[in-house]
């Protein structure tokens, strides 16, 4: 069967990085292939007492570390292949910032946009169900969260389903993320993602050596950008790049459109006029475009795909202004246009990378359902009481006493969610440091390269050291 085009231009960044590695290509292929995968269909029932089948998947890529971990997407064009490749993407990801998970993700071949919220109920069981009886979750096993269609609704009725069927309370909330805070989810996880993109994206801007070569001034303020997307991703890279990056919002796409204005638009007041009239349509700050493709080529410093996969191909790279292109979408630019794309001198900010801070953040909510205490819970006061007794010992020897505003400033108790925010700012500039380095260093031609190479280097290593291979 042929392999769909996003698939196989996973596998030509595969095998692009993959030249610059020394292991074995018997390990090679190993870190390239999925472990197992599980397709399934099964009966739902539609509002009106019809019954649906449901065809869905879940891909566990690589076992040299468990659990697994990835998120569920909810489209109508999901296939095996897409859910393959965006399952090997998660182990690249993760390796690559550091958190100890093999990729995996899940796939439910409905439209989000068309489905009720009776029927998103009941598919969203039947597919935890599906996944219990086969062993495809579990705290130790596999870890779903919200991808693309899924958000933490989903992930609180699949905690509910799996407490209902066989798992203990402990294990129960362990073998999901991104769920509501109420369900023990955490602080941050929402935003995580849009937040990790604007630090990685913050983090480029600010290194000269990358700007330069564009022709841009280092910093993020005044930049021009245009987002493709604004759900859960789109919608809190532009409201960080904007609120605390003071970068403009020249443009926005959505299914039905898009709108432009060169001068910069309001985040907020787009999205009260599209929840209000279900369009971008009207919105009076901007020009509307009914082709929502065409806004991928207008001018703008910075241009954040944060939809889907193969926006950016062949039949458009040469068109594309934007001298940085964002990926906060998993896989948006196509491996052909991303030739053209270098060869223009674009900087591209790979997936692998950008949009790692869901993930990260994802590890820590495992790790605090794992512990069953949250992370401020055991350290806030303790703090407090340090940095009191600090500030009175400075303030005993220099004679004079701290304001108070600056003084309850400094006092502040850390919260779950500045933790959380704290450690995944902390992972994103490491990691672009060590990408970076890591290119410098192995002389590979661009970032897209420099990720995989590393996350190849990464998981064979633990493949070696495992002893699977001599
Ligand atoms: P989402 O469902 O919350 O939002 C996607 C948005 O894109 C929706 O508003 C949808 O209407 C819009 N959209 C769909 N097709 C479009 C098109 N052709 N043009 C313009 N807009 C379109 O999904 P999300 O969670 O924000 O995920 C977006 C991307 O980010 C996906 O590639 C996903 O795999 C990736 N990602 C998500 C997370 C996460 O934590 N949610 C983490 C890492 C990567």
């Amino acid at each position: 069967m042929p392999r769909s085009r996003f698939y196989q231009s996973v596998s030509q960044y595969f095998k692009k990085a993959a030249r610059h590695s020394t292991h074995p290509a018997g390990v090679l292929e190993q870190v390239r292939v999925c472990n197992a995968t599980y397709r399934m269909q099964f009966p739902v029932r539609e509002d009106d007492g019809t019954v649906r089948v449901v065809e869905a998947f879940r891909a566990e890529h690589s076992y040299h570390r468990l659990p697994t971990k990835g998120g569920i997407r909810f489209s109508k064009h999901v296939n095996l292949d897409e859910t393959v490749a965006l399952a090997s993407l998660m182990t690249y990801k993760c390796a690559l910032v550091g958190v100890p998970f093999g990729g995996a993700k899940g796939g439910v071949r409905v439209d989000p946009a068309q489905i009720s919220d009776g029927f998103r109920e009941r598919v969203t069981r039947r597919y935890t169900a599906e996944l219990i009886r086969k062993n495809f979750i579990g705290p130790d096993i596999d870890v779903p969260a919200p991808d693309y269609g899924t958000g933490e609704r989903e992930m609180g009725w699949i905690v509910d389903t799996c407490k209902n069927i066989n798992m203990n309370a402990a294990a129960t909330y362990a073998s999901v993320t991104g769920k509501p805070l109420s369900m023990q989810g955490i602080a941050g996880r929402t935003e995580a993602t849009g937040l990790g993109v604007y630090y990685g994206i913050r983090s480029a801007c600010d290194a000269p050596e990358l700007m330069n070569p564009l022709g841009l001034i280092p910093g993020m303020a005044g930049k021009r950008f245009i987002v493709q997307g604004l759900g859960k991703v789109g919608y809190y890279t532009a409201k960080f790049m904007t609120e605390d990056g003071k970068a403009i919002l020249a443009g926005v796409a959505e299914r039905e459109g898009a709108l432009y204005h060169k001068d910069g638009m309001d985040l907020e007041a787009i999205v009260k006029h599209r929840q209000k009239t279900g369009s971008l349509e009207g919105f009076p700050g901007g020009e509307f475009i009914a082709d929502r493709m065409a806004i991928l080529e207008y001018p703008c410093d910075i241009l954040v795909p944060a939809a889907l996969e193969g926006q950016i191909t062949t039949a458009n790279a040469d068109r594309i202004q934007a001298k940085i292109i964002a990926e906060a979408a998993n896989g948006p630019v196509e491996s052909d246009a991303e030739k053209i794309l270098l060869a223009r001198k674009v900087l591209i900010l790979p997936d692998l990378f950008l949009n790692a801070g869901g993930v990260t953040v994802s590890y820590f909510e495992w790790l605090k359902n794992r512990a069953g205490v949250s992370f401020d819970r055991m350290t806030a006061r303790h703090e407090e009481l340090t940095k009191q007794q600090m500030i009175g010992a400075m303030e005993q020897l220099s004679g004079t006493r701290l304001p108070a505003d600056e003084a309850s400033r400094v006092l502040a108790r850390p919260n779950e969610r500045t933790l959380v925010l704290a450690a995944l700012e902390q992972t994103m500039l490491r990691a672009f440091d060590t990408l970076c380095a890591f290119q410098h260093e192995r002389k590979v031609e661009d970032l897209r390269t420099a990720s995989f190479l590393f996350a190849i280097e990464r998981v064979a290593d633990s493949y070696r050291h495992h002893g699977i291979f001599p």
